[in-house]
């Protein structure tokens, strides 16, 4: 895995416990508010890998509670659930959150039994918004709405599993949502929440 930078303490990603933050580096979308820009595609700045988080936990994991692995988009990386199961054993006491964009099913259900807690962006109620939203509107016709079926089995995957605390969220953009399609992504997420954020403030 590649890691752009991160967060060494901070009570703010995960129920107000004091965690770790890694952001990877590389993501598999390119929506037009990302905020992470940095984190996604600046190929100059130094990355870090999967060694140096072990390294850092291993000398400050007295001090945590938890560690969150964020981005980009960590589910690109085909070791994540191998790294997840290396710090679970080697750290049992900390509890782990990864934050997804749940295009990536098949690895997040590989990933399931090593986290305590998903927080999962859902970004459209229909396959052609989410195609607008992730800025993946040039695919081919054969590729066109494939996102929005695999959020919809990470959606599923998180409901069904009893262990795993899910967080669902929204960035609100007034050119794609409206009240409908909010309800529409609420029923999804069924009986969870939905956290809608405004860029604005
Ligand atoms: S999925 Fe997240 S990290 Fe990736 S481009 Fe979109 S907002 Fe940025």
């Amino acid at each position: 895995m590649l890691f752009k930078n991160f967060n060494e303490l901070t009570s703010e990603d995960f129920n107000n416990q004091v965690v770790t933050t890694w952001f990877v580096f590389g993501c598999n979308c390119n929506c037009e508010y990302c905020f992470n820009k940095d984190r996604v595609v600046n190929t100059e700045s130094q990355t870090l890998t999967e060694k140096d988080l072990i390294s850092y936990l291993t000398r400050n994991g007295r001090f945590l509670q938890g560690l969150v692995i964020s981005g980009g988009e960590p589910t690109i990386f085909p070791d994540l659930p191998d790294v997840l199961r290396t710090i679970k054993e080697s750290f049992p006491n900390l509890k782990l959150k990864l934050f997804t964009n749940g295009l990536n099913p098949d690895l997040l259900s590989q990933c399931l039994n090593y986290l305590d807690s998903v927080s999962m962006d859902v970004k459209g109620a229909t396959p052609e918004d989410y195609d607008r939203v992730l800025g993946l509107e040039s695919l081919p016709n054969s590729r066109k709405g494939l996102a929005m079926l695999n959020v919809v089995k990470s959606i599923r995957l998180l409901i069904n599993n009893n262990a795993i605390e899910p967080v669902f969220r929204c960035v609100y953009l007034p050119e794609i949502h409206t009240n409908d399609s909010l309800k529409m992504i609420k029923d999804l997420i069924y009986p969870y929440p939905l956290d809608v954020a405004s860029l604005i403030g």
